[in-house]
C-alpha cells in the first residue's frame, strides 16, 4: 500500500475471490457458478443491435428488469432494487443500516464479504459462532438490537434455517433490519420473499449469479418494504445511478422471464447434488446437509488442503478454506453429471494412492 492510503483502512483485509483461471484448463467447481450457459432467450436479447446502443447510458430506474423481477415474485416494482451483483446490494445495506449506534451481527462461518464490509465502513461486528454441528441457532439473534445478516442457505456450509425461525428473528427485532441473503435459495430452501409483505424490517437479497447463469453479468437485487427500497436507492444514486449496464439489464429481464429454462437447470443441479452426496459418502466423506449448488465435505482421513492441491494438479478446482473449523473440508460446486463423475473418479485415484 502507498503511504497515502487512509488510516481508516489499517485493519481492512480485502475479500479474496475464488480463483478465476483465464485458460479454461480446469473443471471449475470452486466459485458456485452454473455449469450451464444462460437461457437461449438471454443470448438472443444481447444482440449486436443492443451492443450498438452502448453509447447511451443505461436506464437508471432499471424499469423493465425491475418489473420483470417484481412480476416473478408477486411484489410491486417499488419493492425491488437492483445491484451490480448482490455484493453491491449488501454494500448499500451496510452503508444504510449500520453505524456507530447500530452494529451488525452475523455468524462466524458465513459469506466472507460481511466482515469485509464491516471493516470497510468501520462498523462494529458481533460475530456469533455457529453450533458445533455448523447449524445456526436463531435464538442467538433474537432481540439482539443490531442489524442482522444471515445467508440462508448459509455458505460455505450449505445448511438452511426454516421460515418459522426467520419469522422469529423478525418478530424479536422489530426495531432492527434483518437481512436474509438468499444467493442459493433456488436450490431447495424456503424463500422469505413473501414475509417482506408482513415485516417492514426484512430485506431479502438474491442474485442471478448462482441459479440463473449470469455470474459474469453482475446482477443482484433486494426485495423489501418500499421505504427500504427508497433508502437503498438513495445510496445507489449517491454511488452510481447507472450501476447496471444496458446488456445486463436485458440479460436479467430475459432470464427471469424464461421460467422453463430456470426450472430445468435448477432441477438438474439438485439431482446432481443428491447423486454427488451419495457418492462422496460412499468414499468416506462427511457431507453437511446442503440446500445449495455446492456441498461442503470432509474426508475421514485426507485433509482439505491435501485434497484441494491434488485435485488442482489433476485439473479440478474446488475451494478450500484455511480457517479454524473449516480446514478439513472442501467446498465443491455442483456441475454437470459428467463433471461430477470426473471429480469422483479423480478422488478415487487420489485416495487409492494414499493407501
Ligand atoms: C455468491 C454470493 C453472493 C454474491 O453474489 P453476486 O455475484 O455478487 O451476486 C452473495 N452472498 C452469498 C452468500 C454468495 O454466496
Amino acid at each position: 500500500m502507498s503511504r497515502f492510503f487512509s488510516h481508516r483502512f489499517d485493519s481492512l483485509t480485502a475479500y479474496t475471490p475464488g480463483e478465476q483461471p483465464q485458460d479454461q484448463q480446469y473443471i471449475k467447481l470452486n466459485t458456485n457458478e452454473s455449469p450451464f450457459e444462460p437461457s437461449p432467450d438471454v443470448i438472443k436479447a444481447v444482440s449486436s443491435e443492443e451492443v450498438g446502443k452502448l453509447r447511451l447510458y443505461s436506464d437508471p430506474e432499471c424499469k423493465r428488469t425491475v418489473q420483470a423481477i417484481a412480476d416473478y415474485y408477486g411484489v410491486k416494482s417499488k419493492n425491488v432494487v437492483l445491484g451490480n451483483g448482490s455484493d453491491e446490494i449488501l454494500s448499500f445495506i451496510f452503508q444504510a443500516y449500520c453505524d456507530s449506534d447500530t452494529p451488525v451481527a452475523f455468524p462466524d462461518i458465513s459469506y466472507g464479504f460481511y466482515s469485509v464490509f464491516a471493516r470497510l465502513y468501520g462498523i462494529e461486528a458481533d460475530v456469533i459462532p455457529l453450533k458445533e454441528d455448523y447449524s445456526l441457532d436463531v435464538n442467538d439473534y433474537c432481540g439482539i438490537g443490531k442489524t442482522v445478516v444471515i445467508a440462508n442457505p448459509n455458505a460455505p456450509t450449505g445448511m438452511a434455517v426454516s421460515l418459522a425461525d426467520i419469522e422469529k428473528l423478525l418478530v424479536s427485532n422489530p426495531d432492527n433490519i434483518v437481512v436474509i441473503d438468499e444467493a442459493y435459495v433456488d436450490f431447495g430452501a424456503d424463500s422469505a420473499v413473501a414475509l417482506t409483505k408482513k415485516y417492514s424490517n426484512l430485506i431479502v437479497v438474491q442474485t442471478f449469479s448462482k441459479s440463473r447463469q449470469l455470474a459474469g453479468a453482475r446482477l443482484g437485487f433486494a426485495i423489501a418494504h418500499e421505504n427500504i427500497i427508497t433508502d437503498l436507492n438513495t445510496i445507489r444514486f449517491s454511488t452510481n445511478p447507472y450501476n447496471i449496464n444496458r446488456l445486463t439489464l436485458l440479460a436479467g429481464e430475459a432470464s427471469i422471464k424464461d421460467t422453463a429454462y430456470f426450472e430445468s437447470t435448477r432441477t438438474e443441479i439438485i439431482a446432481n447434488r443428491e447423486y454427488t452426496v451419495t457418492e462422496l459418502e460412499k468414499r468416506g466423506f462427511r457431507v453437511l446437509p446442503s440446500k445449495t449448488n455446492f456441498v461442503f465435505a470432509a474426508h475421514s482421513e485426507a485433509g482439505g488442503e491435501e485434497l484441494y492441491s491434488k485435485l488442482k494438479a489433476r485439473g479440478i478446482l474446488v475451494r478450500y478454506f484455511n480457517k479454524e473449523r473449516l480446514s478439513d473440508f472442501l467446498r465443491i460446486t455442483i456441475g454437470t453429471r459428467e463433471q461430477m463423475d470426473a471429480l469422483l473418479n479423480t478422488l478415487d485415484a487420489i485416495l487409492s494412492e494414499r493407501e
